[in-house]
């Protein structure tokens, strides 16, 4: 049976970066507000979560974070709202090995491109000329959007007419950019990795974002929390606690209840029913707008937009911990990537890894190591339908599924880490079943929508229902972070408006009232 409990300004389903920040926000901004988040899982933080197993500590998604250097838009936004994170630097930001050559990609743009002239002594004229270019797309960029990292369309056409690089590049593939300056196939897949981190190819992505987006950790450095990537989310959620706001772990919501086009609650798993005045949702668009709210709610054109998205890529990760000390191991390796072929053949349904990404927290945050231990995650790219779901439907099955992947990774990391194999402790494995499982974004999307599809924005034909997080701004946790303030400022703004017009219409209404009142008294017969 259905039971209506308190009732908030605002409820946001889902505690990834984005719900948790949007929640942060409107307590900083409104203390007067009620906000509560509702979490299907047990802690918050969604793919910035991590987890320990016999001490071993892993990081469920993120493994980096960008801006966060001292100074940078993203630590001094986080600052702003009382978040103050002890970051550590990762240095190399990736050291890329194949099996004829190692590339370090320092923090350090003058370091990393003495590094690329070294291992490609015949494409030094190349590298310089691509990168002259890379850096006048950043500086053109940062000097127009400086406090926050979704650009305005305002700020975009700004852009484009005040600069002629970036005018000259707007429409081009970052494929065909890298094709301009490059001619060695090996440096074009080396300088192309960071596709990788949208999960598309570089024909699908502009030159311009691509460009962006590599020079963040080379340019500006790449950051990782101490005590692990679970530090944030956990920070996040205690200030906005401690700001009066409430979490709820172990509640689904099931549904988005609506009046007459208005969002005006949700549903959980159990058929408990909150009411609201604003619902924000983190969590996927799709389901939101189909499972949560239900079709028949929304204008076909909406509709049509939400399901022409494609979602973004999986992954397949197995998560070590290691009897042994990997000292002396650079922390994040790629170990055979060639970005493009690598992402095509995943977004075709196919899966036989022949590389993987390797990532060691404990060489980054030492206390993170007990006793000489190691944690070592596995990732690499994965098809949601490969082997009929990963065999998910019998359970036996799904298990052997899982291990015949696990043992191919581990067997591939030996390339980079002899002897892996003998000193494991603990060996858990995610599918993308498993991410489904636990973010409840649909085909265990890593990022969101994928990046070359289209974009919705906070806003839905549903008054009061808006959205937050890698559905409306794609992958990347600082994006989503501030998508979770641009969600929030725009509550509060309204929040604030219709307080100022109960003001203005409060002394009307009882005056009216007032009149009626006595109106009605004087002709009542007695
Ligand atoms: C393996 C991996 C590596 C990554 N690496 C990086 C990286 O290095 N750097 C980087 O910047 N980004 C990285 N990303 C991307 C980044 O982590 C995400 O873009 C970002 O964390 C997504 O945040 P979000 O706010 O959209 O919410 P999500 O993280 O998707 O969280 C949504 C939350 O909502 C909850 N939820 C969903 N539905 C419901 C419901 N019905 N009821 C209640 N709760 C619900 C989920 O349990 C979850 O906690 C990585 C992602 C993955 C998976």
């Amino acid at each position: 049976m259905s039971e209506t409990v308190n009732t908030y300004d605002v409820i946001i389903v889902g505690s990834g970066v984005g719900g948790l920040t949007a929640g942060l926000t409107l307590q900083k901004l409104k203390p007067e507000m009620k906000t509560l988040i509702l979490e299907q899982h047990y802690a918050p933080g969604g793919y910035i979560s991590g987890f320990k197993r016999k001490g071993y500590y892993f990081d469920s998604g993120a493994e980096g974070l960008v801006f966060t250097g001292e100074n940078q838009v993203f630590k001094r936004a986080l600052n702003g709202l009382g978040v103050n994170l002890q970051l550590l630097n990762i240095d190399p930001v990736e050291v890329l090995r194949y099996p004829d050559k190692e590339i370090i990609m320092h923090a350090d743009p003058e370091k990393y491109i003495a590094e690329l002239k070294e291992k490609f002594p015949e494409n030094k004229n190349e590298i310089e000329s691509f990168f002259d270019v890379l850096r006048k797309i950043n500086h053109d960029y940062n000097s127009i959007v400086k406090s926050h990292l979704n650009p305005s369309f305002k700020e975009l056409m700004k852009i484009v007419l005040t600069s002629p690089t970036m005018r000259k590049y707007a429409m081009m593939s970052f494929k065909a950019f890298i094709d301009k300056f490059i001619t060695n196939q090996q440096l074009k897949d080396v300088l192309s990795i960071y596709c990788l981190w949208l999960g598309v190819p570089s024909d699908s992505i502009k030159a311009v974002s691509a460009g962006l987006i590599f020079f963040y950790p080379v340019f500006s450095g790449h950051y990782y929390p101490k005590g692990g990537m679970f530090t944030l989310a956990k920070k996040l959620a205690d200030s906005f606690t401690e700001k009066g706001g409430e979490i709820l772990y172990k509640k689904r919501v099931t549904r988005i209840l609506t009046k007459r086009r208005k969002a005006i609650g949700v549903e959980l798993e159990d058929g408990t029913q909150i009411k609201a005045k604003w619902i924000i949702s983190n969590a996927d668009a799709k389901r939101t707008v189909f499972e949560y709210v239900g079709m028949k709610k929304f204008p076909d054109r909406y509709l049509v937009k939400i399901a022409k998205r494609n979602q973004s890529v999986s992954g397949f990760s197995v998560f070590l911990g290691l009897n042994k000390d990997l000292k002396g191991y650079p922390s994040h390796i790629a170990y055979n990537l060639q970005p493009d072929k690598y992402i095509k053949d995943i977004l075709q349904g196919k899966y036989d890894p022949k590389e993987v990404m390797i990532r060691i927290p404990t060489n980054i945050d030492r206390d993170l190591a007990k006793n000489g231990k190691s944690s070592v995650i596995l990732l690499s790219f994965a098809p949601y339908e490969w082997e009929n779901k990963w065999n998910g439907h019998d359970e036996e099955l799904y298990e052997k599924t899982k291990q015949k992947y696990a043992d191919k990774l581990i067997a591939i990391a030996e390339n980079v880490i002899p002897g892996l194999s003998k000193n494991i402790e603990v060996k858990l494995v995610s599918t993308p079943l498993t991410y489904e499982r636990y973010s409840l974004n649909s085909q265990g999307a890593w990022y969101g929508p994928r990046a070359d599809s289209h974009r919705v924005g906070k806003r839905t034909p549903i008054r009061r229902l808006f959205l937050t997080g890698a559905n409306t701004v794609g992958a990347g946790v600082p994006s989503n972070f501030f998508s979770g303030i641009d969600t929030a400022k725009h509550i509060a703004n309204r929040f604030s408006a219709s307080k100022r017009a109960l003001r203005v219409l409060f002394p009307v209404i009882s005056h009216l009232s007032f009149r009626a009142r006595n109106r009605k008294a004087i002709f009542t017969p007695s």
